[in-house]
């Protein structure tokens, strides 16, 4: 995973000459200040440089082309302490290619009621900058967040810190590897889609590996490496009898092992941050991955089933955007329901592969038939996911544009046990309501599979969409299918008119 304190948000104030030096100096002064407080903000987990205030088309156009140039920078803070003309900032935003949010902010909170006079109105003048400023971004159909507020606020410096987590996802895809191992499921819709597109448009590639060049990974695992992993396996996870050594599912738990060390070694020597593979195509493997797969997701990888490639890059960027938060994130898939009017919810789990980073306690380590895929009986973690507030993100390939959708769910405690179920799940309650969530999420076209995240918020995975500028529908307490219905079909349109021939 990216070392988050590695990376710089700029700190970009603009102004003009008009003023002259001594306010120019006093706008730097303070902009210096607000970025200092911003860098020493717990809620926003990257670096806030300060850059020198911009007073001309050269300057903006100069600081534009090193924030392009300089990987560690994710992303621009602007703001406008003094009035800014815009025009100055065209030929920079025309090319800048890093994610921005304008701080709508004003250096001093309150109005100096009985000094007040016209220097310092004019040196204060964010209220009217920060509207030319604002209109550029929008005349240039430049999208960017927009946050108001005191720097101060403890509010705002965390709509910053979304910002931020965000624009760190974004930067990880760039060149990012995903790989598949095998293709995507037969038949699947949902689940494949334009990887050309997803190129272009999000950054990362995604290419095939054969299963066989896996396989001879796989097979080149020495036993001593085996041995270890099994010792970290009885540290970290709840065996019973049969899966400890001399067990009659020993075995199965060395194979898996196995699997998992030669899937790690592989994906290193790639330089992947995520895969897919499918139980159709597991040719000369013993089993389909599952400890294995949990395990890698748990590290940072990303991972889809099925060939679910796209998940895979969603279940990579939440991770990515929730480092170092409570809460874990999990591929899973919604499975099965419970129709009890009283008490609906939905039971999301897969046939294995759920990230153990949102378990509740230890997970048990077990052994138990797949009736899929015709393959041996694999291993699996199994826990109860933690209670609380979670997201669940699935990002769809409409055709002409790519489109995320998130639910806001709420995770419960599953209301009785459920001993003969051998799968890792997460039971939830969404948001509004069960039949609104339901519905909102199938004619949104969303799929089956989700990147599920216990510490990813609305407002980041919106910033996600808004900096990789694709279509954002949330389904939340505030959902009505009937705005609902016509915000689809809205976007339909405003995608069609403003994206023109889709790439
Ligand atoms: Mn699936």
């Amino acid at each position: 995973m990216p070392k988050i304190a590695d990376y710089e948000l700029w700190f970009v104030t603009g102004s003009q000459h008009l003023y002259g030096p001594e306010t120019l100096q006093q706008v730097a002064a303070d902009s210096t200040e607000i970025a200092k407080a911003l860098d020493a903000s717990s809620a926003i987990p990257v670096k806030v440089v300060f850059k020198p205030v911009l007073v001309s088309t050269e300057s903006v156009s100069e600081l534009v082309a090193a924030a392009n140039n300089t990987p560690r920078c994710i992303g621009l803070v602007t703001w406008c302490h003094t009035f800014s003309p815009s025009k100055m900032w065209i030929n920079g935003l025309k090319v800048l290619q890093k994610p921005a949010v304008h701080l709508h902010t004003q250096y001093n909170r309150d109005i100096p009621w009985a000094s007040i006079d016209m220097d310092f109105m004019n040196l204060n003048q964010a209220a009217h900058g920060d509207r030319e400023h604002g209109f550029i971004w929008t005349r240039l159909r430049k999208d960017r967040k927009v946050i108001v507020g005191h720097w101060k606020d403890e509010k705002v410096q965390a709509k910053i810190g979304a910002f931020a987590r965000a624009a760190l996802a974004w930067a990880d895809w760039q060149g990012a590897k995903f790989v598949r191992f095998g293709d995507n499921m037969r038949d699947v819709a949902v689940t494949d889609g334009d990887k050309v597109s997803a190129q272009y448009k999000f950054g990362f590639s995604v290419d095939y590996y054969a299963v066989g060049d896996l396989v001879k990974r796989i097979d080149a695992v020495g036993d001593q490496q085996i041995d270890d992993l099994i010792a970290e396996y009885t540290d970290a996870y709840a065996l019973t009898a049969d899966v400890k050594k001399g067990g009659n599912h020993y075995a199965s738990v060395r194979d898996a092992a196995k699997i998992e060390l030669g899937m790690r070694a592989f994906l290193k020597e790639v330089g992947a941050k995520g895969y897919t593979n499918t139980f159709q195509d597991l040719h000369g493997m013993k089993q389909l991955p599952g400890i294995g797969s949990q395990r890698l997701m748990a590290e940072g990888y990303g991972f889809g089933a099925e060939g679910d490639w796209k998940t895979a890059a969603l279940v990579r960027a939440v991770k990515t955007m929730t480092t170092g938060l409570a809460g874990g994130t999990s591929f899973i898939e919604d499975y099965t329901y419970h129709l009890d009017p009283a008490n609906p919810c939905n039971l999301a789990a897969h046939m294995l592969e759920v990230c153990p980073s949102i378990a509740d306690g230890k997970p048990k380590l077990e052994v138990h038939p797949l009736g899929i895929g015709g393959k041996e009986d694999p291993a699996r973690l199994v826990f109860d996911s933690v209670a609380g507030p979670a997201t669940a993100a699935t990002l769809i390939d409409m055709g002409n544009r790519f489109r995320l959708i998130v639910d806001e769910v709420d995770v419960i405690k599953p209301p009785h046990p459920m001993p003969n179920l051998p799968v890792a799940r997460a039971m939830w309650k969404a948001r509004p309501d069960f039949e609104t969530a339901a519905m909102a999420w199938i004619l949104a076209g969303g799929a089956h599979h989700s990147a599920f995240s216990l510490a990813a918020t609305t407002e980041m995975l919106e910033d996600f969409a808004t900096i990789a500028g694709i279509e954002f529908v949330i389904i939340d307490a505030d959902t009505k299918i009937r705005d609902f219905k016509q915000t689809l079909r809205t976007n339909e349109v405003y995608y069609a008119l403003s994206q023109g021939w889709a790439i």
